[in-house]
């Protein structure tokens, strides 16, 4: 499904097939997941193939490195015209972009002494459902920012998304909601919140979530849109039964959330300030212009 005999990827400074590349195996990286990475969307716009936020996404993975010490050699310019080689070298228009720095041998709990940089790439068509979530309030906490460098994007960290999401999906449901060490609403195992209360937006503010490119888009939509957004801390007794509520990340884009813990949203999506979200955020990454369309609507 990501890769096969075909897929060209850049390693280690060379593009090479997928199927040769050969990553150490005596690394921190594989070993405690000592990485950083990245997750990236390229869309077939009216304008050509283009990677939506492509600098912000290369700004977060050096933030990333620097945070946790992984050497970051790499010019976002450079990246980004690498990026564009490896959709092209593979053919791709709508795809999910996935760079990842690893560590060079070394088994030790020190900093990394090399890193090695990989881009992958593969397809990811247009969704065109009107899906809603039912989540739950995971039993795992986010991870804590007293332990851990919460807003760069480690991959030792996923193991936490990885134990809420399976959670979720082994009680039934589509997803999980986990709450911060201090039990205020924290974000998705690969998504940030909004939840809509009598005609103003809330979502979790910054401290226990990674700061997500799409959040900030969603917030700068809203602005254009006249919609109100609050930062703040946030109770689970809050969320449930509130008008409407979202995730949203660069994978996720924006999804409509049904219920939470079989407490149903009271509005109806098509009603909320999600789906007109959703829609602005589709005709932004397609580079069609929103503004004009909502007006009329
Ligand atoms: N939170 C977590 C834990 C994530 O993994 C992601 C996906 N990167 C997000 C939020 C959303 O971030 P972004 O909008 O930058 O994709």
């Amino acid at each position: 499904m990501y890769y096969n005999e075909n897929t060209i990827i850049y390693f280690n400074n060379e593009f090479v097939k997928a199927t040769e590349a050969r990553p150490d195996i005596y690394g921190q990286s594989l070993h405690y997941g000592y990485a950083v990475f990245e997750g990236i969307r390229a869309y077939n716009t009216e304008n050509g193939v283009k990677i939506f936020k492509v600098a912000e996404h290369y700004d977060r993975m050096k933030f990333s490195c620097e945070a946790v010490g992984i050497p970051y050699p790499y010019d976002n310019n450079e990246l980004i015209d690498l990026s564009y080689q490896v959709l092209e070298k593979n053919n791709l228009r709508d795809a999910y972009i996935r760079p990842l720095v690893i560590c060079t041998p070394n088994m030790s709990l020190t900093k990394g002494k090399d890193s090695q940089l990989l881009i992958a790439a593969w397809d990811w068509g247009a969704y065109l459902g009107d899906r809603m979530l039912n989540l739950m309030i995971s039993s795992y906490r986010r991870i804590s920012p007293a332990s851990f460098k919460v807003q760069a994007k480690v991959s030792g960290h996923y193991i936490n998304s990885i134990m809420a999401t399976q959670e979720a999906k082994d009680c039934g449901f589509d997803e999980a909601l986990l709450l911060d060490v201090n039990g205020f609403v924290a974000e998705g195992p690969g998504a940030n919140f909004f939840v809509e209360k009598d005609g103003v937006l809330y979502t979790p503010q910054l401290g226990s979530i990674l700061p997500g490119i799409t959040r900030a888009t969603v917030i700068e939509i809203c602005n254009e849109l006249g919609f109100e957004v609050i930062e703040k801390q946030i109770l689970p007794e809050e969320v449930y039964g509130a008008d409407s509520a979202f995730f949203c990340g660069t994978a996720a884009e924006v999804i409509g959330i049904g219920s939470l813990d079989k407490v149903a949203f009271t509005k109806e999506w098509k009603d909320s300030f999600g789906s007109k979200i959703q829609k602005a955020y589709k005709d932004l990454v397609l580079e069609k212009s929103y503004k004009s369309e909502l007006a009329l609507a």
